[in-house]
Order: structure tokens, then C-alpha cells, then sequence
């Protein structure tokens, strides 16, 4: 059978206060206007500011169904929904990314939001799963706290070593690459490059 609506995904990522939440308010309130039926969903573990609500950084807010697990997003969808929003998409499982492709396939606009990096600047979650299966991918720079130059990642305060710490201002900052930092242990030393090249050498050897 024919579908009778093209699906697609979005994916917005950046740092923490990049601006992914409002990004994602931006597009709902867009789709609104266009008279097209939304759903929200965020997780329901991020219980930050509000349980149901997405609320950016500077306050903009809106009504979002919290669900467990991916699989509840597709439980909850009505037959009427066009557009589905899900913000931190990064905090779900792995199946998120079928349920995603699920959502498009059935018609629906799939917007995303989500840290594409983790404190330690890893790749965060199911990420790199949904940012390749994306149609269209925005990555979107906060303002590093020191330099204030684009910053591209989140460094965590603490010296926690969960992948999850729930936290705002007072547990992150938004940092450029250069004023980035993990801890003193773990941060590596920039080698001279012919060291560099030789270690890497025998790296890729093995
Ligand atoms: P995200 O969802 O990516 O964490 P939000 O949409 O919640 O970001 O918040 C973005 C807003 O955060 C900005 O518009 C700005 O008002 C505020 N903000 C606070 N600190 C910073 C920063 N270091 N860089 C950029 N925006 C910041
Ligand atoms: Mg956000």
C-alpha cells in the first residue's frame, strides 16, 4: 500500500546548553501553526525541572508525555500524531533507534534532540545509531564559560563517574576543545608529533 504521508527524521545535537531543547520547542510550535498534530516525549528519569514538561535553559516550557522506555514512545502514539518530538533522546536504549524508524516509516516527522557527547566526550547512548539513520542532522555549539568561543562539549563539575549525573548550571559548563578537561589523571599530554606518530605506528600494528 501507498503511504499517504512521507516520513522522516531529525536529529538536533550539540552540548548541554547548546540550545537543543529550544530548537526542539522551535519546530513543535511550527508544526502547531501548521495545524499538524504532535506528541512530546522525553524521558521519564529526567526529572530536572519538570516531570511533564520539556523546559529549556532559559525557561521556555512545554507539555511532554515522560515514558519509561523507548517501546512506550510507539505505545502512546495516536493514529492523528504527525509530528513526534523527543528531547534527550540520548538517555534511551538501544531500541529507540527502531522505534524511530518505525515512527518515519509510518508517516510521521521524527524530531530528535539529544548531547551527542557523553562528560567524557564519548559518543552518548544510541547517538551515533540515530544520528546515521537521520534524514536531516543539525549540530548546534553553546558558549564556552571561559573564552566564550563555540564550546562543543560539557564538562561535568563533579568528580562523579556516572554516564548519568542529572545536574544543571551547577553540575556542568559548556567548554570549547581547548578549555575542555577530564580530570588530571586521565587527560593525556599533547606528545611530540614524532612520538605521536610512533606510538601510533605501533599501535595500529598490533
Ligand atoms: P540544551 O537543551 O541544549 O541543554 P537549552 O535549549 O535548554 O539547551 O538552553 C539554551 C539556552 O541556555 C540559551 O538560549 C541560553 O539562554 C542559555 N545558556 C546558559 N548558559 C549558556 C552557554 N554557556 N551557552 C549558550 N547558552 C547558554
Ligand atoms: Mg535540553
Amino acid at each position: 500500500m501507498m503511504q499517504q504521508f512521507s516520513g522522516s527524521v531529525e536529529v538536533v545535537c550539540g552540548p548541554m546548553f547548546s540550545g537543543k531543547t529550544e530548537e526542539l520547542i522551535r519546530r513543535v510550535k511550527r508544526a502547531q501553526i501548521a495545524k499538524q498534530r504532535v506528541q512530546i516525549f522525553k524521558p521519564a528519569m529526567d526529572t530536572r525541572y519538570a516531570e511533564e514538561e520539556v523546559v529549556s535553559h532559559s525557561s521556555q516550557a512545554m507539555k511532554a508525555e515522560p515514558v519509561d522506555g523507548s517501546v512506550d514512545i510507539l505505545m502512546r502514539l495516536k493514529d492523528s500524531t504527525r509530528v513526534v518530538a523527543i528531547d534527550e533522546i540520548q538517555f534511551f536504549d538501544d531500541k529507540i533507534v527502531s522505534v524511530v524508524t518505525k515512527l518515519a516509516a509510518r508517516g510521521c516527522r521524527v524530531i530528535c534532540a539529544g548531547l551527542d557527547l557523553d562528560y567524557r566526550a564519548q559518543p552518548f547512548g544510541p547517538m551515533p545509531q540515530l544520528l546515521a539513520i537521520a534524514d536531516e542532522v543539525t549540530k548546534i555549539h553553546a558558549v564556552c564559560t571561559v573564552c566564550g568561543s563555540h564550546a562543543v562539549r560539557s564538562q561535568r563539575l563533579s568528580k562523579s563517574k556516572e554516564q548519568v549525573l542529572l545536574g544543571e548550571a551547577d553540575a556542568y559548563e559548556a567548554r570549547c576543545r581547548g578549555h575542555y578537561q577530564l580530570d588530571e589523571v586521565e587527560e593525556q599530554a599533547l606528545l611530540p608529533l614524532e612520538e605521536e606518530k610512533r606510538r601510533a605506528t605501533e599501535q595500529l600494528s598490533h
